[in-house]
C-alpha cells in the first residue's frame, strides 16, 4: 500500500530542511511496524549530520528521537498490535556478539545501521514526491515524518495513559544520560558525581543522579542551565569563559578540579563528560577520586592529550554509547520515574510544529533550548 505524507528532508549538508511529501511504497516487512509519529526530539546526533563528511547519506529523513502510535504490522511476530503507544529507539542487529549479551549500543553494526546508511532491504521504497530515493532510514526510525517504518526490534511498548508525543527523547537523548548514571556507573545513594555540560544528556544524568540518592555537581557556563540543574538536585558550578569548550587553546581555569574536589569530599567517584572538550576531560580526570571512573558520551574529533598522572591510582576512562541501555529495560524504568515525579524530562522539553524544524535547529544551536521536540500536523490519514 502506498503512504503519501509529510517529513522534513534534508537534501545536502548546508541546506536547510524542506517540509515536503515523501512516499512510502510498500506496508510493513515481516518484523517491522508502521508507527504513527506524534513528536520526535531533535538530537545533536541529527544536526552532526551536517559534518559528517558525506559518510551520511544524503537526502535523507532525519529524526532518532520518535515516539508515536503503531498503525500497522507486519507479520505475527512483532510482539506489537495496533494502536500500541510506542518509543523508538536505536537499531541493532539482534545476533552479533554484542547484542547477544545484552549491550546493543555496540553491535557490531551500530554504526551501519544507524548513521551511515541503514538496513539496505527494501531501501528503494521509501521516495520523495517526485520518485527520488530517500536515504534509508536513520537510526531505524527517519522520524522527522508523520509516518515511520521501524524493525519491532526498535520499539519500546509504554503504557496509553502517558504523553506520548513527548516520550521519544527517552530513545536517545534521555536514555543516554539516564543509562550512564544507572548502567555504566551504578550510581547509588551517597556516590558523588560530576556531571560536565547541563544540556538534555547531562541534564537527564543530574535527574538520574538525583532519583538514586546521590550527590551531583554539575558544571557548565551558561547559568539557566545551571539553574535548571540546581532544580533538579545538582550543585551548580560555573565554568569560567575560558573552559569554553569552543576555544580549547584557552588554559584551563586551575581551581575547577579543587573545587569539584572540594565539593564532594576529596574527588568525585563518577564523571560523566558530554562536551568532548580534551581540556574538561582532562579537569573530570583530575576531579576524581583514586578508583574514580569518567565516562565519555560525546565522539572525539581529534587526538586526546592526557595530562601526567591523569590516570593514576585506579582511576579510568571509557566511553560509553546510548547509556549502555537495553532500552526495552531502561525506557519503561524511566517512564516510571517521571511518573513517580523523580524524572521530569518533560521541563526539558519546548515543542515545535514539525513544519518550524528550521527554528528548532536554531535554538537548539544556539542553546535556546534543551530538548527541541518535532510535533508532525496532520496533512493525511
Ligand atoms: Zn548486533
Ligand atoms: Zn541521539
Amino acid at each position: 500500500m502506498t503512504r503519501r505524507f509529510g517529513a522534513a528532508v534534508l537534501r545536502s549538508h548546508e541546506s536547510r530542511f524542506a517540509v515536503e511529501e515523501v512516499i512510502l511504497n510498500a506496508g510493513p516487512a515481516d518484523g517491522e511496524i508502521l508507527v504513527r509519529i506524534a513528536g520526535c526530539g531533535m538530537c545533536r546526533t541529527d544536526l552532526a549530520v551536517r559534518r559528517s563528511a558525506g559518510r551520511s547519506p544524503l537526502p535523507a529523513v532525519l529524526g532518532h528521537e520518535g515516539a508515536g502510535v503503531v498503525v500497522e504490522t507486519g507479520g505475527p511476530d512483532t510482539g506489537l498490535s495496533v494502536g500500541d503507544h510506542v518509543v523508538l529507539s536505536f537499531d541493532s542487529c539482534g545476533h552479533c556478539r554484542n547484542c547477544l549479551g545484552a549491550a546493543p549500543a555496540y553491535c557490531d553494526s551500530f554504526a551501519s545501521l544507524n548513521l551511515f546508511g541503514g538496513r539496505e532491504e527494501n531501501a528503494e521504497r521509501f521516495t520523495d514526491a517526485a520518485g527520488g530515493e530517500l536515504a534509508p532510514r536513520w537510526f531505524g526510525q527517519s522520524s522527522f515524518a508523520e509516518y515511520a517504518m521501524v524493525p519491532a526490534r526498535n520499539a519500546v511498548r509504554v503504557d496509553s495513559s502517558l504523553p506520548i508525543e513527548l516520550l521519544g527523547p527517552l530513545g536517545c537523548g534521555f536514555l543516554t544520560g539516564a543509562g550512564a548514571v544507572f548502567n555504566s556507573f551504578g550510581l547509588g545513594p551517597g556516590d558523588t558525581i560530576a556531571v560536565f555540560g547541563a544540556g538534555a544528556v547531562g541534564l537527564a544524568a543530574v535527574m538520574a543522579a538525583a532519583a538514586a540518592g546521590a550527590v551531583a555537581v554539575a558544571v557548565d557556563r551558561h547559568p539557566e542551565r545551571l539553574a535548571l540543574a540546581e532544580r533538579f538536585g545538582a550543585i551548580p558550578l560555573r565554568a569560567g569563559s575560558a573552559e569554553l569548550p569552543s576555544q580549547p587553546e584557552l588554559p584551563s581555569q586551575p581551581d575547577l578540579p579543587d573545587r569539584i574536589r572540594r565539593l564532594t569530599d576529596g574527588g568525585a567517584q563518577f564523571a560523566l563528560d558530554t562536551t568532548g572538550s580534551a581540556r574538561l576531560i582532562n579537569d573530570a580526570l583530575r576531579a576524581l577520586r583514586p578508583t574514580g571512573h569518567l565516562g565519555l558520551v560525546a565522539r572525539l574529533h581529534t587526538t586526546l592529550p592526557l595530562e601526567p598522572g591523569a590516570l593514576d591510582r585506579g582511576r579510568r576512562i571509557s566511553h560509553i554509547c546510548e547509556g549502555d541501555a537495553v532500552p526495552g529495560l531502561l525506557v519503561p524504568r524511566l517512564t516510571g520515574l517521571w511518573q513517580a515525579g523523580r524524572f521530569p524530562f518533560d521541563q526539558l522539553i519546548r515543542t515545535y510544529p514539525l513544519a518550524d524544524i528550521n527554528e528548532a535547529e536554531r535554538d537548539c544551536d544556539a542553546g535556546r533550548v534543551v530538548k527541541p521536540v518535532l510535533v508532525p500536523e496532520r496533512t493525511s490519514g
